[in-house]
């Protein structure tokens, strides 16, 4: 099929006016404008988007699809309170509980153009439920609270798949996580790093998120030590911050760094020196109360920036332009250019993801999105002001048509329902709790 619009936005390449994209299921084979690549390609169906601007489908980088159901139970509340209820209510889910919620994340993922994720996973239904309606990207399986020396049990308890071959098949990517420093001791987060390099699978970690983080390590008090006593084993405060905590236990390196909102000076060389790149979220930073990533410090370093909406829970929605205009706030200097770089080929390059996803360019994932703007000569301005979940139209993942005409081809209802029914068994746990 052949899709095309106003504009046509390759991200890596100048925007091409009246431009189309030719799909062939699983990937793009052609990018230029509709009337050439008619001629060249005659007989093929074409999808015209008037008024529209095509674009790559977004990379979401950082997510947890697996809390979308219980986000209204959860509420919002001060950081370490909110984190209490997080794992409360996560307590009471069974494994379908955690596949319905991811369902209904990735639904509004698909609706809103994402069409990568970068999500923190519980076990197999997060990647299963997310392939369903058309989102893949790495599903970080996430660890916490146990010693090193349980590291391989739980991860078969998760089914994290053992060899690197399924692991890295297709668009789907299983990576590892180790939770944060104040819920994972230094010999685990050592462990999940070294087993991540060597299965050759991407490592992430929450970093430098709270001023109750950075109390803890620094001086071992706060809000977090009664947390990290119970759960980060053989943890003892390095009198550091975060970044350099992970660079000293080895595990900086490589490393897909989310939030790094309490970084500063040769903190953030570090991240640039070594870590993969940034994730930052800065309306969940708002929601939690966790102030606001050093944006323009961060790239005046050359640190890799990445965006991510992170979960339902500490945000309004799964919407990832809504995300960019929040960066946009904290860092005026950016252009959009670099903005939609951030929400396609860099997010994908964080998640080691570049040669497939990420730009409009033959040979990649046939990933792309038609996002209403109106008429426009600035067609980059125009995604960026005018792109949400209400405008995108077209969604194409890897070929498939995913939503067409603004709605979704999957049972949008069954997966509402069954999201509905988790979201009354979480409030009730947590009612309980
Ligand atoms: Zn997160």
């Amino acid at each position: 099929m052949i899709i095309a619009g106003d504009w046509l936005v390759p991200v890596l390449g100048a925007p091409i006016r009246d431009g189309a994209v030719v799909v062939r299921s699983p990937l793009i084979v052609d990018v230029g404008p509709l009337l050439q690549m008619r001629e060249r390609y005659p007989g093929l169906p074409v999808r015209e988007h008037p008024g529209c601007v095509i674009a790559p489908g977004l990379v979401n980088a950082h997510t947890h699809l697996a809390l979308t159901s219980v986000a209204t139970a959860i509420g919002r509340a001060p950081f370490p309170e909110w984190l209490g209820r997080v794992a409360a209510a996560m307590r009471a889910l069974d494994a379908d509980d955690l596949a319905a919620s991811c369902a209904h994340g990735a639904l509004m993922s698909i609706r809103a153009g994402v069409t990568t994720v970068g999500d923190v996973a519980y076990g197999p239904e997060a990647p299963a439920s997310a392939a369903d309606v058309g989102l893949d990207g790495v599903f970080f399986f996430e660890v916490l609270g146990i010693a090193a020396g349980e590291l391989e049990r739980r991860l078969q308890e998760m089914e994290f798949p053992s060899d690197v071959g399924s692991c890295k098949g297709g668009r789907t990517v299983c990576g590892l996580t180790a939770h944060a420093p104040y819920s994972s001791g230094p010999d685990l987060i050592r462990a999940v790093h070294r087993t991540a390099h060597e299965r050759g699978v991407p490592f992430a970690m929450h970093l430098a998120e709270s001023d109750a983080e950075v109390e803890l390590l620094a001086s071992g008090t706060g809000p977090f030590s009664s947390l990290a006593a119970r759960l980060a084993h053989g943890f003892a405060p390095p009198g550091c911050g975060p970044v350099e905590y992970a660079h000293r236990l080895g595990a900086l390196s490589g490393t897909i760094a989310v939030h790094c909102v309490k970084t500063a000076g040769d903190e953030i060389s570090l991240l640039a020196r070594e870590a993969a790149g940034a994730v930052l979220c800065p309306r969940s930073n708002h929601v939690l109360g966790n102030g606001e990533p050093p944006v323009r410090e961060m790239r005046a370093h050359g640190v890799r920036i990445a965006l991510g909406t992170d979960s339902l829970a500490s945000n309004d929605d799964l919407d990832l332009f809504a995300e960019a205009r929040a960066l946009r706030a904290l860092d005026r200097t950016l252009e959009p250019e670099q903005l939609l770089s951030i929400m396609t080929m860099d997010g994908a390059a964080v998640l080691g993801l570049q040669d497939r996803v990420g730009a409009l360019t033959p040979g990649r994932f046939a990933d792309v999105i038609a996002v209403r703007t109106g008429p426009t000569d600035d067609p980059v301005r125009a995604l960026l002001d005018r792109g949400s979940t209400d405008t995108v139209r077209t969604v194409v993942s890897a070929g498939v048509l995913r939503v067409v005409d603004g709605r979704p081809t999957v049972p949008t209802r069954t997966i509402e329902n069954d999201s509905a029914r988790v979201a009354l068994k979480a409030a009730r746990a947590l009612r309980v709790s």
